[in-house]
């Protein structure tokens, strides 16, 4: 018989994806799943990722698992788009090997550098929420391996209450191991972009409402335009594109995009080229390329849904004080009230952002995932106490509002806020008493929100 050995832990420094709060951990990289039951049983481990989450959630409090090692596809469905593939196989890799025969993510985040765990535990919404809801939708079922060593196979007509504590648990119901997913035809690898500018944030609302049946719509928001120009943006909707409504030249290959030259961002910039002067500078430059863009353009995916992806490490544009992000999900009914008590909060503050993006939401019921029927706004900001200052008060705005906040954004929130913000805390942290899965799986976040 062969011995199954502990696989190898270093000891490394981790962050989240906005580099702030790093620390040195133990990380270990499993290949199977008998080397992870093996790394269980000490307990105080989470599983992480691709590191696209920008808080802790993914450092685990003892010991933290590199789930990229297990990155195989097992298997494809033609017949129904189901792709079987282990936790640790990136989008992008989804994306490589089948936009080419014709199928690409239901669901995508804004990175496409995200593994298959990372979208189930954190149930990632893109653009096209309010017509698909979230990536959880499209999983037919989930193997994860729980406190006590054994792998349990969950979905929705099978172990239903875990699967649901699973979309949106951010690894704290086990390690997800490998998962069955499905894939959406799609005729091109082109999008139809459509982009409306909007003076305010009321016509910001209103285009969303109207492009309610466009697949993709999401807006960049200009967060330090105030009085009459509150909350301009440029909404942006997509389709996507069929070979026929490509140039005559591409019709023959509609999967062959440009293939876009990746940059690196080369160092950790200094505090002094992220200020409220060149934020300012950026954002009404964007707004002003946006008026004068075409209204309706073909692009290419990797443009419409990742253009983040093509600076590689552009996460070091802050420095290495690093940065946050703020994301909150507003009800629908208090949304605008919501959204421009937000927006003055932050133009009065002179804390603009580079990246402040609006979507809409549409109906989802669910136990943890993030998403609630309404509009969902990100801001990012260089952690300084200024900005930790501001975003105490954004909370608060979120709160007063019944909104709640991202755990895949979040990386300094009170577990008090958290509680305010989310009446299904309790619930959550008594499935985690219940199933004795509070000292195996931990990470950072949950020992801060006592989860
Ligand atoms: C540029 C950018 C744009 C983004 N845009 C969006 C967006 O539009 N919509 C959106 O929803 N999110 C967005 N995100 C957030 C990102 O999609 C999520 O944080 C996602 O979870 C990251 O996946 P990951 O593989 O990097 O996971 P990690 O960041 O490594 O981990 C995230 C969480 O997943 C858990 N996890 C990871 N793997 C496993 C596993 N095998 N088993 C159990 N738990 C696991 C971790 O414990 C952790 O709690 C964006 C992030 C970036 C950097």
């Amino acid at each position: 018989m062969t011995e199954i050995l502990e696989p190898r832990c270093v000891t490394t420094e981790l962050s989240g994806w906005g580099r702030f709060s790093r620390r040195s951990v133990r990380m270990a990289s499993p290949r199977n799943e008998s080397e992870i039951a093996l790394l269980a049983r000490n307990g105080g481990l989470i599983a992480r990722g691709s590191g696209r989450a920008y808080g802790d959630s993914a450092i685990g409090t003892k010991l933290t698992l590199d789930m990229r090692r297990m990155n195989r596809m097992l298997a494809f469905d033609e017949a129904t788009g189901q792709l079987t593939a282990e936790a640790g196989v990136l989008l992008s890799d989804v994306i490589a090997t089948f936009l080419p025969r014709g199928w690409f993510p239901y669901v995508t985040p804004g990175t496409k550098f995200v593994t298959l765990g990372g979208a189930i535990a954190a149930d990632v919404h893109g653009k096209n929420h309010h017509i698909n809801g979230s990536f959880g939708a499209f999983v037919d079922w989930i193997d994860v391996l729980g406190a006590d060593g054994e792998i349990v196979r969950i979905g929705p007509d099978e172990n239903s209450e875990m699967f649901e504590w699973t979309l949106g648990g951010m690894g704290l119901t086990g390690v997800i191991v490998r998962a069955a997913f499905r894939l959406r035809r799609v005729g091109s690898g082109w999008i139809r972009k459509t982009t409306v500018p909007a003076a305010n944030l009321a016509d910001a609302m209103a285009a969303f409402e109207t492009a309610d049946e466009a697949l993709y719509s999401v807006g960049w928001i200009d967060c330090l335009a105030r009085g009459a120009s509150l909350g301009r943006t440029l909404v942006m909707t997509g389709e996507h594109a069929d070979a026929n409504d490509l140039p005559r030249d591409y019709r023959a290959h509609p999967f062959k995009t440009p293939v876009r030259r990746r940059f690196t961002f080369p160092f950790d910039a200094p505090g002094i080229v992220l200020n409220r002067f060149s934020i300012r500078a950026f954002n009404a430059l964007y707004w002003q390329l946006g008026l004068r863009a075409p209204r309706e353009t073909l692009v290419d995916y990797d443009s419409f849904f990742y253009p983040l992806d093509r600076m590689l490490g552009w996460n070091r544009i802050y420095g290495r004080r690093g940065f946050l992000q703020f994301q909150c999900a507003l009800p629908l009914e208090n949304a605008k009230s919501g959204l421009t008590r937000l927006l003055t909060e932050t133009a009065q503050a002179g804390q603009g952002s580079f990246l402040a993006v609006l979507k809409r939401l549409g109906a989802q019921q669910s136990r943890f995932s993030f998403p609630m029927e309404g509009y969902t706004l990100a801001l990012d900001f260089p952690a300084t106490p200024t900005a930790l200052a501001l975003l105490k008060r954004l909370d608060a705005v979120v709160i007063d509002h019944g909104g709640r906040f991202y755990l895949a954004k979040d990386a300094r929130m009170s577990s008090e806020t958290l509680c305010r913000s989310d009446a299904r805390i309790d619930a959550f942290r008594d499935m985690r008493r219940m199933r004795h899965l509070e000292h195996t799986f931990s990470s950072d976040q949950s020992q801060r929100f006592h989860l």
